[in-house]
């Protein structure tokens, strides 16, 4: 296994976790009603341990706050390569970089057809399920990310989607609009 540090957890707890011991890290946050496993869709995904109600808050999604310049000076975007990083962007000033401080909400992927949704609030995202979900189903929200340049076929190539849901876009971009003005004119 191994997909990096975990947060906090229950050290108050150690009494009940000596029999894991060898074991993979799956109840770092027992109290969380999800773990992480591997995914049909990609890598590691968050399954949910147990039924969990719509408009849930799961779990922050953590980790180092940069500024976009920052964001892309550390990762690149380099021209026909598949994008894989476990960035986030909060508005046009601070980008998530989850890959350092992050948590396990790191590990939830993507759907076209999502459980849960990513909701700001106050500069900080949370992991939210806008959806009962029952136990062993994966957690999934919809990553819409926008790119600072127009969402052509060869950018939503780079950005691929593999959620396997019937309405799946193919991509992980935002979808484009049907109609109508969709941004403040700049
Ligand atoms: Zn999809």
């Amino acid at each position: 296994m191994g997909y990096g540090p975990r947060d906090a957890g229950t050290p108050d707890d150690r009494s009940e976790r000596v029999y894991l011991v060898g074991m993979p890290d799956r109840d770092a946050s027992p109290s969380l009603p999800f773990e992480i496993r591997h995914s049909p869709i990609q890598g590691f995904g968050a399954f949910a341990t147990r039924r969990i109600p719509a408009g849930v808050r799961l779990i922050e999604y953590t980790g180092e706050r940069l500024t976009p310049e920052m964001a892309e000076g550390r990762y690149p975007d380099r021209h026909g390569e598949r994008h894989h990083t476990f960035l986030f962007a909060i508005d046009d000033d601070v980008v998530v970089d989850a890959s350092v401080g992050g948590n396990d909400a790191r590990f939830i992927n993507h759907s076209c057809d999502p459980n849960c949704d990513a909701v700001i609030e106050d500069k900080r995202i949370w992991i939210e399920t806008i959806r009962e979900v029952q136990p062993r189903q994966e957690l999934v929200y919809d990553y819409a990310y926008v790119l600072p340049e127009r969402h052509t076929p060869s950018a939503k190539r780079r950005y691929p989607c593999s959620c396997g849901a019937a309405t799946c876009r193919g991509s992980i971009l935002k979808p484009k609009r049907a109609a109508g003005p969709t941004r403040p004119s700049a």
